[in-house]
């Protein structure tokens, strides 16, 4: 895409109201911009970001056997009255009256929606286990939007929802979700260490925060200096049940707990390699056995002909939230640096001298030539100062930089830069679309 045909209002200055790195970035790289208090438009830089995380998240939720569908914004009442708590949830609740006066909201969570889907389809031992997913903006009326995207009001999530025979199946399925979180996060460069957590209104007795350190963040933390390694994908074989296990009890077995889950014990035991940190929920995942299942009348015939209530679990992923989390993570002084995986383009082309006929036709070329590799590259083609050019590629953060200016083409060379490094080289043209295209 050539920069002078895009739509990438960046700013100079931070906007006032910002008051955490990722909230400044976002909006100075002109990723979003609020319409609303926590409600924001995905301007096309941005949007492109969050359809990278989306589609991360979606193959690592397929990979552990989930199934994507997708449910509806808007809820009915009555259905959240078949749980119990359309009462209890309380005002984070958008609640709305359709012409009829009939009570309807837009959905904060979907255990109901779900539950009732399944409901009606599920009818014997051989529809189960099942986990759905489906990947849709929520609105919670937050008591204190704030930090951008991080705590908005509407918000995107990866909604999964888990359905077993048994406790023994329902923990099985929670491993699965636990696992495929850990390589979601680590595909975009971030290490999330899951946490026991309290498990608030969706309710249940084992849950899961996963929280990435941050000075920002809004979660106090403690955890064991182990976890400070690299992140890993695990290679694993989502069947394997027990293979699993050992897995989480692995990464279960070094402490990490929010404030609310402290144990005194635990940390003296530690001693000197107990870490204190502030850090960003990136997910939250719980097992609540039949909380949903019972009061909604969803039940299946077992092998021997009795009636059993499935064991379900809720697993949920900031989708948009990981978004200010990754630029948390990865920043300098210019601006974002983002990793690879979820970056807007990979290259960015910046032509020195839009006036310069050699130099256009250099940029032109190498332009086309990566689009026709399938390179995805912002090319910025406008008739601007070099600093300019510069401070703008830094600040929106591409992996790859291709800088193509008249005193290097004379030389027959362009320059490299690696964003993240800060590392440049200068090499052929056709060197540089080699090293872009391998
Ligand atoms: P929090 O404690 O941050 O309010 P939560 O426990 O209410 O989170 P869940 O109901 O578990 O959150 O939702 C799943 C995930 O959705 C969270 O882990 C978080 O990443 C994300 N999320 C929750 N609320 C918001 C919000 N207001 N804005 C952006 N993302 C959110
Ligand atoms: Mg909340």
């Amino acid at each position: 895409m050539r920069l002078s045909r895009h739509f990438i209002p960046v700013m100079k200055e931070s906007p006032a109201d910002a008051q955490i790195v990722s909230h400044k970035l976002m909006l100075r790289a002109g990723l979003i911009r609020q319409t609303a208090a926590g409600i924001y438009a995905w301007l096309p830089l941005g949007y492109r970001v969050l359809r990278k995380i989306e589609q991360i998240v979606r193959e690592e939720q397929d990979r552990a056997g989930a199934v994507e569908l997708l449910m509806p914004t808007i809820q009915s009442a009555d259905l959240w009255r078949q749980s119990g708590r359309y009462d209890d949830y309380g005002a984070e609740m958008l609640r709305i009256k359709d012409r009829h006066e009939r009570e309807i909201l837009f959905g904060p969570t979907a255990e109901e929606v779900i539950t009732a889907i399944f409901r009606d389809s599920a009818k014997s031992y051989r529809d189960l286990p099942r986990t759905l997913y489906n990947i849709q903006w929520k609105f919670r009326d937050e008591v204190r939007p704030r930090f951008g995207v991080m705590r908005g009001r509407e918000f995107l999530m990866k909604d999964a929802y888990s359905f077993d025979m048994d406790e023994a199946g329902a923990r099985h399925s929670y491993n699965r979700m636990f696992v495929a979180y850990l390589n979601t996060y680590a595909r975009m460069g971030l290490r999330a260490i899951p946490m026991q957590a309290d498990t608030g209104p969706i309710g249940g007795d084992l849950s899961h925060e996963f929280i990435v350190l941050a000075p920002t963040g809004e979660s106090e933390v403690f955890y064991h200096s182990n976890w400070e390694k690299p992140a890993e994908l695990s290679a694993v074989d989502f069947d394997d049940v027990d293979g699993l296990q050992k897995i989480v009890s692995g990464y279960t077995a070094d402490y990490a707990a929010t404030d609310e889950k402290r144990d005194e014990a635990a940390e003296a035991a530690i001693g000197a390699d107990l870490r204190q940190s502030r850090g960003v929920e990136v997910g939250h995942i719980f097992y609540f056995g039949t909380k949903y299942s019972a009061p909604m009348g969803l039940k299946v015939q077992g092998p021997d002909g009795g009636e059993v209530i499935p064991h379900m679990g809720s697993y949920g992923i900031g989708v948009s939230r990981l978004m200010g989390a990754i630029i948390e993570a990865s920043h300098d002084d210019n601006g974002i640096i983002w990793p690879e995986a979820v970056a807007p383009y990979k290259v960015g082309i910046i032509n020195m001298r839009a006036d310069d006929a050699k130099c256009t036709a250099a940029a032109d070329d190498l332009y086309a030539k990566l689009n026709a590799a399938g390179v995805e590259v912002l090319y910025d083609d406008r008739d601007e100062r070099g600093g300019a050019k510069f401070a703008t590629m830094d600040l929106i953060g591409l992996p790859w930089q291709v800088v193509i200016g008249p005193k290097g083409l004379e030389r027959g060379v362009v320059e490299l830069k690696n964003r993240k490094s800060g590392e440049k080289v200068e090499l052929a043209i056709e060197d540089a679309l080699a090293r872009l295209t391998a």
